[in-house]
């Protein structure tokens, strides 16, 4: 049998077949997954093959197969071990939920965001979330930002979760799919959630910070069922997707902007900083790139690491 993992603690997992019958299942064995070492073979959002068994009386699951991922969302834990732990799988996209103030959403957060997702290959749709609270030279910047953003490739969407405008399109985008939401906190997440189903509350409330260090895999990403054929991906206490380690060379590729002209600079191995004949600097010149999305990259690329590490996005 196929099934989806819905929910795992440790040693159990809770797998939904195509024809919506729930089983709990095991891992028979050890698994091994090329390439990534971590400390749980197999995540939310795992597509898996299993048997069944009969354990007391009741028909329980012995997985024996993982499908390939599309994707995986990854954290790593803070203490010593250095473990990397898989939150999620085969995520169809994420919702980067944006406010302008209250609290504020920096546009380096925001490229962090998008290059990591990138990096992982996750689709990101950018939610500018408050917009009913927000005064004219706010929106302004907002309708500034969604210029930068969709120049680029990215879809902005301004909503309120408070009102309900353009709740409807984000639900229209997620049917079907598999998604998460992600952004500050007190950007609205859980406000809009409830706004586009009322009765799903989610256990979106962060542990404290200081409680979760070293102690992540107390907390468990779930999947739910949404009402209109739409799967949302919990992730209790999670900020970001991990760390990615990245090579200064390999950062641009991640900037969609940057990466369409790469091609054209005079080096091959142009990072784009003082090199003659570089197409990215001639852009910015003339005000094709955005100059705040060229700082994030250079603030990525001068390595800025303590706030490059996604899982400190807290603030
Ligand atoms: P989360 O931490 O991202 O889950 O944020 P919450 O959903 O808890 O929202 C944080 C605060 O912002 C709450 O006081 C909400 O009532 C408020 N809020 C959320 N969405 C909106 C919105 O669209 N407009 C306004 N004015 N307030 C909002
Ligand atoms: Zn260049």
């Amino acid at each position: 049998m196929t099934g989806l993992v819905y929910k795992s603690t440790g040693s159990w997992y809770t797998v939904k077949t195509e024809l919506g019958k729930v089983y709990e299942c095991r891992i028979k064995g050890k698994f091994r997954i090329k390439g990534i070492k971590s400390t749980n073979p197999i995540a939310v959002g795992d597509v898996v093959d299993f048997e069944l068994e009969t354990h007391n009386n009741e028909e329980t699951g012995v997985i024996y197969k993982i499908h390939d991922r599309t994707n995986f969302i990854v954290r790593k834990s803070v203490n010593l071990s250095k473990q990397t732990h898989i939150i999620a799988a085969n995520l169809d996209q994420v919702f980067l939920m944006i406010t302008i103030n209250n609290p504020p959403t920096l546009t380096s957060f925001i490229d962090r965001f998008l290059v990591t997702a990138e990096a992982y290959s996750i689709k990101t749709i950018l939610l500018f979330n408050k917009i009913d609270a927000y005064d004219e030279e706010t929106i302004l910047e907002v309708k500034y930002l969604a210029h930068v953003y969709r120049k680029i490739g990215y879809e902005c969407i301004g909503v309120s979760a408070k009102t309900g405008k353009n709740v409807d399109k984000v639900k229209a985008l997620m049917k079907g799919k598999v998604s998460m939401f992600s952004g500050h906190s007190g950007v609205g997440k859980s406000t809009l959630v409830n706004a586009i189903q009322p009765d799903l509350n989610l256990k979106t409330k962060e542990i404290s910070t200081l409680h979760m260090q070293g102690q992540h895999t107390t907390t468990f990403a779930e999947m739910f069922d949404l009402s209109f054929d739409a799967k949302i991906v919990d992730t209790p206490g999670i900020k970001g997707f991990g760390v990615v380690d990245m090579d200064k060379e390999e950062v641009g590729d991640y900037f969609p902007e940057i990466f369409a002209l790469k091609q054209d600079c005079k080096f091959n191995n142009c990072l784009h900083l003082k090199e003659p004949k570089c197409a990215v600097k001639a852009a910015l010149d003339d005000d094709e790139i955005s100059y705040s999305r060229y700082r994030s990259y250079l603030q990525i690329i001068e390595g800025e690491d303590e706030h490059y590490r996604t899982d400190n996005w807290d603030n």
